[in-house]
């Protein structure tokens, strides 16, 4: 029935319908070793070379859970404002995949780690808190890599260094209700597990992906719709894309007549479409039961105690905090976008002692530069920072060390006295200079005396000139004035 409807909805159509969204998204937690065996858990070694029997799902070896593992998930499952439930269980999710060598999966069920959180996603300046089901911890496959175009040379390749990752799976309610609170929210959860620091949450690495489940109601309407499940999101531009995609697609099939399937669908990059993959598999086809490898996880309230009370803030708290300092919403969304920038930017305050000149000069000039965190420090921001307001460093000077630091990963200090570029804020020095151009400017300094002041700028500009850039503006106004009377 969907193959004969129109591919796309009019605007009009469209508008007649709510979208309804819920997301499940992985996250690959950054423990140093696999969840259930020791091997390192690394990007980028050489194809299976970090594998043992365990994650191999070699016949007889046994899992040992990783305590790491699970205390990453509790702070993921802290941070947003879940219920940690004291006993929980794993469970097989049983499936076949190339790369999935154990032919299950060890993941929980009935009884996950957390439930009930929820967290706040922010479009336009409205906040829409939307509910977290729950939290659960999971071992991930393997990878496939496929290669060759031929199909006479086509091949796969299988690396189970991936094998034993550990994830979490964060289930959202359907409490999303368009393309753009799918988008806050997914930004919302990766600041969020960054901050609280579980994954770096890098999408090109694979730490973080996402799931989509779209259906759309006539507006008004209680009852949801039928859903699809929209997989590979490879980011949140994307995820956007594939919703507003896939919203227009069901409107289209359901203003046509037809009825929209229970399908697993897969989102085209190239052609910015969803595809029909196949029909939806339900719990009963995985066949879970519980790991009989492993005991039930309990976690006690003073091992919870103690990680909630380590628990670092969140970026919603950090938010406010900026605002309280007076920073602009753009400064504090600027500066909070990432944990490091928070750092940077809280650090580099901290030595300049003046949180909105360091919000002007982060946002004005580091945010510009590719790469800024790798090369510039919290202590260089902050020192060029506090020589600005010193008077010690005019602001275009400033910008100039610091595409110099950029380049050579020198400190401020370094370069100003490497280039000369030390301000001449002595009266002493100043004074030898002022004296001269009054010397040498006898039709300017009767200007003054008899009224026009105004000519007083071009006198700081022939100070200026003398010192080659290096007095300082504010003080050759006062020595001048003072000395013109
Ligand atoms: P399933 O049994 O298909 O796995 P779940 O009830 O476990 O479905 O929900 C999986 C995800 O789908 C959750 O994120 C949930 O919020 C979302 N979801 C459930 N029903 C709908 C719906 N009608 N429309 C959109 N999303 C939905
Ligand atoms: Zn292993
Ligand atoms: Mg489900």
């Amino acid at each position: 029935m969907s193959s004969s409807a129109p591919a796309i909805a009019t605007p009009e159509e469209i508008g007649k319908y709510e979208p309804v969204i819920g997301l499940e998204v992985h996250v690959q937690l950054n423990t140093r070793t696999k969840i259930f065996c020791g091997c390192p858990t690394g990007f980028g070694a050489p194809p299976n070379t970090n594998v043992c029997p365990v994650c191999l799902g070699l016949p007889g070896a046994l899992p040992v859970l990783n305590r790491r593992a699970v205390e990453m998930a509790i702070q993921a499952a802290l941070a947003t404002h879940c219920r940690v439930n004291e006993f929980s269980r794993f469970a097989r999710k049983n499936y076949f995949y190339p790369d999935l060598p154990k032919g299950y999966q060890i993941s929980q069920y009935d009884q996950p780690l957390a439930e009930h959180g929820w967290l706040d996603a922010e479009v336009d300046g409205a906040k829409k808190r939307i509910g977290i089901t729950r939290i659960h911890l999971e071992d991930d496959a393997g990878k496939s890599i496929h290669d060759g175009f031929k199909d006479s040379d086509r091949f796969t390749y299988v690396d189970l260094n991936r094998s034993g990752t550990p994830l979490i799976e964060i289930v959202s309610e359907p409490d999303i209700r368009s393309s753009d609170q799918a988008y806050a929210y997914l930004t919302e959860l990766k600041q969020i597990m960054q901050y609280v620091g579980v994954s770096e949450c890098d999408m090109e690495k694979g730490q973080l992906r996402c799931d989509a489940n779209v259906s759309v109601r006539l507006k008004g309407a209680e009852k949801f719709g039928t859903k699809a499940e929209v997989k590979n999101l490879n980011s949140f531009r994307f995820a956007k894309m594939a919703l507003d995609y896939e919203v227009a697609r069901q409107v289209a099939v359901i203003e046509s007549g037809g009825r929209v399937e229970q399908e697993t669908r897969l989102y085209n990059v190239a052609t910015g479409e969803t595809v029909g993959m196949r029909s939806k598999e339900h719990a009963h086809d995985y066949r879970y039961f519980p790991e009989p490898d492993l005991v039930p996880l309990r976690v006690s309230d003073a091992w919870l105690e103690e990680i909630r009370s380590s628990m670092p803030k969140l970026p919603s708290e950090k938010r406010e905090e900026f605002l309280g300092k007076g920073l602009s919403d753009y400064q504090v969304l600027v500066v909070t976008a990432s944990r490091r920038w928070s750092e940077h930017y809280e650090k580099a305050a901290a030595i300049s002692g003046d949180f909105i000149g360091t919000a002007n000069f982060v946002t004005s000039e580091l945010m510009g530069m590719p790469d800024a965190l790798d090369r510039i420090t919290p202590e260089g921001t902050g020192t060029l920072v506090r020589k600005i307001k010193e008077g010690e460093i005019s602001g275009k000077m400033a910008k100039h060390i610091l595409e110099k630091m950029y380049e050579t990963g020198e400190s401020p200090d370094q370069i100003i006295d490497s280039e000369g570029l030390r301000q001449i804020s002595d009266t002493g020095a100043l004074e030898k200079i002022v004296d001269e151009v009054i010397a040498q400017s006898p039709k300017q300094v009767e200007q003054y005396k008899s009224g026009k002041t105004g000519v007083i700028g071009y006198l700081v500009g022939q100070v200026m000139k003398a010192s080659k850039g290096q007095a300082n503006p504010a003080a050759v106004n006062e020595l001048l004035k003072a000395k013109l009377g």
